[in-house]
Order: structure tokens, then sequence, then C-alpha cells
């Protein structure tokens, strides 16, 4: 139920089954020495394609590019402005409402706050001006229990246990566990600035030299989980 890859009556046939569709957003971001830019893009994508699978319903093509701030200045980290992706969103949600989906929901791997809030306030203004599609905004963050928690040692921030963990199992010739380290970063909380750079050597808050193949395994399979339960809520 991949949408890029059906073709428009297809399109129109299944819409007779199931009115839901996932949209993944990701971002691409410096993660690490040991991660590839579309770390955050790969982990939504394959979250949403296996509930979209369990559920039997759409997942729309990925969003390859997010709001990144934090990382910005690290080569590769592409951002966009929030004003760009709120906009886009907001147009994506119109499109997808007329093209027939009533259920639709943003799914975001990259977390960071001004991600979420400008797919938040795309939402909110396709909301306010039609009541044809409901939309849902589900960040990876709220997929991560105490039992993520358990199973991981370090605390989970960005380009960390977790997400390294999932990328050895996702996709792992593409992790380069020699280079992954542990960075705390102190960066000040409460000075407004453009990049993290200054206080980063590597891009990783965490530990990524405690991610293992096994525990992406185990992770992926709890989100996912997870996130089945969410969406047979809404
Ligand atoms: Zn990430």
């Amino acid at each position: 139920m991949l949408l890029e890859e059906m073709s428009w009556d297809e399109v129109e046939e299944r819409l007779k089954t199931t009115k839901t569709i996932i949209v993944p957003y990701g971002s691409c971001e410096a993660h690490g020495f040991h991660a590839p830019l579309f770390t955050d893009t790969k982990i939504a994508f394959e979250i949403a394609l296996k509930v979209a699978e369990e559920l039997d319903i759409f997942v729309a093509p990925a969003m390859p590019y997010g709001v990144c701030r934090t990382t910005r200045n690290f080569s590769g980290t592409l951002s966009l402005s929030f004003d760009s992706l709120k906009s886009l969103t907001f147009d994506l949600l119109q499109e997808l409402a007329e093209t027939g989906f009533e259920q639709i929901i943003l799914f975001s791997g990259h977390c960071g706050k001004s991600q979420l809030i400008a797919l938040r306030e795309a939402g909110f203004l396709y909301t306010k001006n039609s009541d044809k599609s409901k939309v849902f905004l589900v960040s990876a963050a709220d997929l991560v229990d105490e039992r993520i928690k358990k199973l991981t040692e370090s605390p989970l921030y960005h380009a960390d246990e977790l997400e390294t963990s999932l990328m050895l199992f996702l996709t792992p010739s593409l992790v380069k566990m020699d280079k992954a380290i542990k960075e705390v970063p102190k960066i000040p909380k409460y000075l407004i600035k453009t990049t993290g750079r200054p206080w980063m050597k590597s891009s990783v808050l965490g530990d990524a030299a405690k991610a293992t193949y096994e525990k992406g395994e185990k992770i992926f399979n709890i989100l996912v989980k997870n996130f089945i339960e969410i969406v047979k809520t809404f």
C-alpha cells in the first residue's frame, strides 16, 4: 500500500477499503560519524511501512527533509525553514483530503521541537478550515515506552543508542560501529543559536557505541506494536 508504487486507479480502488494514510517525515541530518544522514527518514519509513502492512492502510512517500536546528552546519544537514515545512504539509493535507483520505497520520522520525510544531501548525490550519479529514500527529518519541528504556543502557537523544540500534537492524551496511561514540555535549539551553556545532564534536547526543543489532530488532518491533495500538484508537 505504498502510494508511490501504485497506479492511480489502484489508489482509487483501494480507497474503497481504507481511507487511512501514514505520511512519514524524516530529515537529512548529521547522525554522528557512524550513521547516514537519512537515519530519521529510514526509521520513519520502515516503521510506517510495517504498521501499514499490518493494518492494511496506505503509506505516502517519505519526506526526506525536516527542520533541523542543532545539527545545522554539519556538512550534509539540509534544513528546511519552519514556514516551508508548515506550508508544504498544509498543501499535502489538502491534496490528501481531496484524494479521499479521511484519516491522515503525520508520523515524524525526526523529533526536533520546531519540526513537530511545524507539523502541528499545518494540521491545525487544515482542521480550522475543513472538517473533511482528521489529521493526527505521532512522533517516534511517542512510541518509546518503559520496555525500550529497559532495553537501552543510555539516555536517548539523537544519533544515540536507540537510533543506531534501529539502523543496525534496518540497514547494517550503512552503520560504521567502529566510529560510533558517546558524546554528551553541553549545549547552552537558553541561548538562541543557529547551530549546536560549536559545542559538539560528532553530532551524537547520547551513547551510540552501546547500539546492537539485537536491540534494534527488539526496539523496532515494540515501536511498531505501539504505533499499531495508537492507530487503532483513531
Ligand atoms: Zn535522528
